[in-house]
């Protein structure tokens, strides 16, 4: 694909984290600049946790228009934002900041790029199986507990899923519980869902898959797993073979990308140049 044409003008977006060296997120957001023709780019920054305050700064100095935040500094960027958008002052992160003019505004677009993918009509009124307590599965139940009828939380540390329940509880008026990770209480919780998140980490390289057993889905639910390496993961083979639906960790990505060009953009997202850059990308890591 032909590389972007940088000049004195190309507005600079970015991520910020450590590591990033692994980050798919510069190729969907350059190929959306690509398609809508805006003179910018996307370029990841390495930032430990003693470099962020500095960093913040820097971004203001530079006239760095937006940038993502992932793993360490999701949390404590909040600190360094002049606004919060009142979803993530709810979930309690932030994933993607605008920069106005040195005014740095907060946002978190991990709920609402899963809402994305699993679609408004499947979602609403719907029972939820919520794997994970941590920051993703915090940001997709504060966007989904609007909409739906209950969310069971099964977290491998109960104290967690216990604070995320009573987080919820106090703004929401959904039917929430929460549950330890036993293989008895998952398989009734599986059987009583209409829609199965695996928010956890779970899976992800291959390892510690989540247990839920292939006999315990059916073709009625949907499985959303946010894990996205590898992209197709072991629950999501299982729920294939159930018959199923199944949602990608690969397309909540590009769904809460999407929603971060907008935010910084005022344009809507170029999704299917964003897919298949995406997919372009999965297909050459195979070939290596
Ligand atoms: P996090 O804040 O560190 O939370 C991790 C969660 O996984 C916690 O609930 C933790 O339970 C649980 N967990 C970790 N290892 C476990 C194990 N061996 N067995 C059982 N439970 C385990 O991480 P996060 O930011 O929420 O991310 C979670 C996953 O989602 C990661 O794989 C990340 O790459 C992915 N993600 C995907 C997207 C996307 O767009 N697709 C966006 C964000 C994140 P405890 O409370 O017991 O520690």
């Amino acid at each position: 694909m032909e590389s972007p044409k940088i000049s004195s003008r190309t507005q600079v977006y970015g991520l910020i984290g450590d590591p990033v060296d692994h980050s798919i997120s510069p190729i969907i957001q350059n190929a959306a600049f690509r398609k809508t023709g805006l003179d910018a780019v996307y370029v990841t920054f390495q930032v430990k946790s003693r470099n962020l305050r500095p960093a913040v700064t820097s971004v203001k100095t530079l006239g760095i228009r937006g940038f993502n935040v992932t793993i360490p500094h999701k949390i404590r960027i909040m600190r360094y934002c002049n606004t919060l958008d009142k979803e993530a002052s709810d979930i309690g992160s932030v994933n993607t900041i605008v920069n106005r003019k040195g005014s740095l505004k907060g946002f978190n677009t991990d709920g609402r790029g899963a809402l994305l993918s699993v679609g408004m009509e499947r979602l609403r009124g719907s029972s939820v199986l919520l794997l994970g307590a941590g920051g993703a599965a915090r940001a997709i139940a504060h966007t989904f507990a609007p909409e739906v009828r209950r969310i069971s939380i099964v977290n491998r540390t109960i104290s967690n899923a216990q604070q995320l329940k009573r987080a919820l509880r106090r703004r929401y008026q959904c039917q929430v519980s929460s549950a330890p990770l036993t293989e008895t209480k998952m398989k009734e919780l599986v059987g009583d869902a209409e829609l199965i998140v695996n928010a956890s980490s779970m899976g992800m390289n291959g390892k510690n898959d989540p247990p839920i057993r292939r006999a315990w889905l059916n073709p009625s639910q949907t499985v959303l797993d946010i894990v996205y390496v590898p992209p197709t993961t072991t629950l999501l083979r299982s729920a294939e073979r159930a018959g199923a639906r199944r949602i990608s960790g690969l397309e909540m990505l590009l769904n809460q990308g999407a929603i971060s060009f907008k935010l910084w953009t005022g344009k809507r997202a170029p999704i299917t140049e964003m897919r298949r850059a995406l997919s372009q990308e999965i297909l050459n890591h195979a070939d290596s």
